[in-house]
């Protein structure tokens, strides 16, 4: 059966060839009509309420390549408008990870919160033109008086109060003289109006908590609609893009710079991301965090940026996941499938191949001397001869992995097992002779095996041949290590999708993390420092851990497996189309 991600994939794969899309038509056509005398000037616009995830770098990737290809600008500007929720510590985390994706806001970061003077001014202007007025409902009152999708709301009995009673009140909630909640400031629109959002929207609340840039200098603060719009029109952004959501709201984006008569960007909508087997959603991401489900942001099974990176992501894998995966007016799933393959492209070139055991299976060869050693040659990327080669010891006593023998194997085990022989990747056939087996628990811990010295480097001179490639370790030479091994965070395609009476953590993966503590791995790797990306031969792109690796005790993520069921789905969507 064919999953909603893999058939929306199909339509990606499409979208991808063609450089074009509707954001880059429209900006072209105002290009044309001169529009804004030509210019393009873009914003990233973060709350800095929670780490960037991968559907944050598809806006960057946008806002920033517009107007890379363009000629514009783009800011990078913090919309801080609720203190509640917001620091500093992913103030910084966000300036890290925009610049990490390769993108430079110059000296153009901007903060909402120090627009709070302009602002407050703006809604003054509103009130005095008999376009605002403070509310004293309560809050369930305002709710209530606001109506449903099919009944109108009614009027607040404040809404009628006079300019300067509005005046007044509104400055002494600046001056701090109320409690939260007592009153707000509201645009007057029109209670009935078939948008909801325009119900007379809350412009400003009272909110007695410090800012982390403004300190106690406000206890009002202004609302996201309110405040959004206004910061787009004092940077002089041409094009304010945002996720599909707010498409209701741009009625009241327009709304408000039509009142002020102010400059005015154009805001244009765009489907956000929505990843399989995850979630996007800053409130559900620090549910994670907060309730010890994943080990802290960066956790190499997040789907932040910076989680991302921890697990060997690089920038050119995810921009290049943000170009495919492309820019639509509607809504749908990404298989995250597409996303391991985009990593595996890139680590296919750039990293280097070595050889670790992750389950070691001591393997004895009897006819090796015992003081003897030698180097063999390896090649360190087959894709790119320019990566040159490496020397790997080999010795009597070495490590294989433990599912690459079996004692019994059925018809397709072309790896080890008794009687039968195998290539050592770069090294000799072996052969196996015997078996050795704890005698408590029946566990094989031990093979016997010869080697044929003639088949040096991988090839027998005779010309026979094995079935079996396997990669190994000398164990005298083995660096031991500690490997983390990764599945999806959630078992369930869409997690966001949550039957009744469960929540979105039900369906997290209890195996989303295998930690094995006893891999050894090939000498070369004593010198990989942290964030340093291989791969693994037979076993997928590992890379050494930022946080908890040290050169005594090394710590390797797997980035991504091998295997690729990716390249399945395109090849087949390649075939379907040829088909038709
Ligand atoms: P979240 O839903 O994760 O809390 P948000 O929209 O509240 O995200 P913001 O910090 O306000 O987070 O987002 C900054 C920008 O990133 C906004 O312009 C928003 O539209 C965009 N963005 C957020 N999530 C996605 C997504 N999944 N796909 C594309 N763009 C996104
Ligand atoms: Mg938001």
């Amino acid at each position: 059966m064919k999953t909603e991600a893999s058939n929306n994939q199909k339509k990606n794969v499409k979208e991808a060839k063609s450089s074009s899309n509707f954001i880059k038509q429209i900006i072209e056509e105002d290009i044309k009509a001169n529009k804004n005398e030509g210019r393009v000037h873009t914003r990233f616009p973060p709350e800095p309420n929670g780490y960037l995830h991968i559907g944050h770098a598809k806006s960057i990737c946008l806002n920033f390549g517009l107007a890379k290809e363009y000629n514009g600008l783009c800011n990078l500007r913090y919309d801080d408008t609720d203190p509640s929720k917001e620091t500093i510590e992913y103030v910084e985390a966000i300036k890290e990870d925009v610049r990490w994706l390769g993108f430079e806001w110059e000296d153009r970061e901007y903060y909402a919160s120090d627009y709070f003077e302009q602002l407050f001014e703006y809604a003054v202007q509103l009130i005095k033109a008999g376009k605002a007025y403070v509310d004293s409902l309560s809050p369930e009152e305002i709710r209530e008086y606001r109506g449903t999708l099919t009944e109108s709301g009614k009027n607040s009995s404040y809404r009628e109060r006079s300019i300067q009673e509005n005046l007044d009140l509104f400055e002494r909630m600046r001056a701090g003289e109320f409690k939260d909640g007592e009153h707000v400031l509201r645009a007057k629109i029109d209670m009935a109006s078939p948008n909801i959002i325009m119900r007379d929207p809350t412009l400003y609340r009272i909110k007695h908590v410090s800012h982390y840039r403004s300190g106690d200098m406000w206890c009002i603060y202004p609302m996201y609609d309110f405040t959004h719009c206004l910061s787009d029109s004092i940077e002089g952004i041409t094009h304010s893009i945002c996720t599909l959501e707010f498409e209701i709201n741009r009625e009241l984006y327009d709304w408000v710079l039509d009142w002020l008569e102010v400059y005015h960007p154009q805001q244009i909508e765009f489907a956000r991301l929505n990843l399989s087997h995850t979630v996007l959603s800053k409130r559900k991401l620090i549910r994670l965090v907060e309730d010890g489900h994943v080990t802290g942001w960066d956790d190499p099974r997040m789907p932040t940026i910076s989680g991302l990176r921890r697990r060997g992501y690089t920038p050119e894998a995810i921009r290049n996941f943000c170009n495919r995966i492309g820019v639509a007016k509607a809504d749908s799933m990404v298989d995250i499938a597409l996303l391991e393959y985009c990593i595996r492209e890139d680590l296919n070139k750039r990293t280097p191949r070595v050889m670790g055991v992750l389950r070691p299976l001591k393997v004895v060869i009897e006819n090796y001397p015992e003081d003897k050693e030698e180097e063999l040659e390896a090649i360190n990327n087959p894709e790119d001869p320019s990566m040159g080669t490496r020397k790997v010891p080999f010795s009597r006593v070495l490590y294989i992995e433990q599912e690459d023998f079996m004692e019994d194997p059925p018809k397709k085990f072309f790896r080890l097992a008794p009687g039968r022989e195998v290539r050592l990747r770069y090294a000799f056939f072996i052969k196996c002779i015997d078996v050795i087996k704890d005698p408590d628990t029946g566990d094989i811990i031990e093979l016997r095996c010869t080697y044929d010295p003639a088949t040096r480097g991988g090839d027998a001179p005779d010309g026979r041949k094995v079935k079996g490639t396997l990669h190994w370790v000398s164990a005298k030479h083995a660096i031991p290590s500690e490997v983390r091994l990764y599945d999806h965070l959630f078992v369930k395609e869409n997690p966001n999708e949550v039957e009744e009476g469960k929540d979105f953590s039900t369906y997290l993966n209890p195996n989303s993390l295998k930690t094995l503590k006893d891999c050894k791995l090939e000498p070369s790797l004593a010198k990989a420092t942290p964030g340093s990306r291989f791969q693994f031969e037979r076993l997928g792109y590992f890379c050494v851990d930022s946080k908890d690796s040290t050169a005594k005790a090394l710590v390797f993520n797997r980035t991504v497996k091998l295997r690729d069921t990716w390249a399945k789905i395109l090849k087949s969507h390649q075939k379907n189309t040829v088909d038709k």
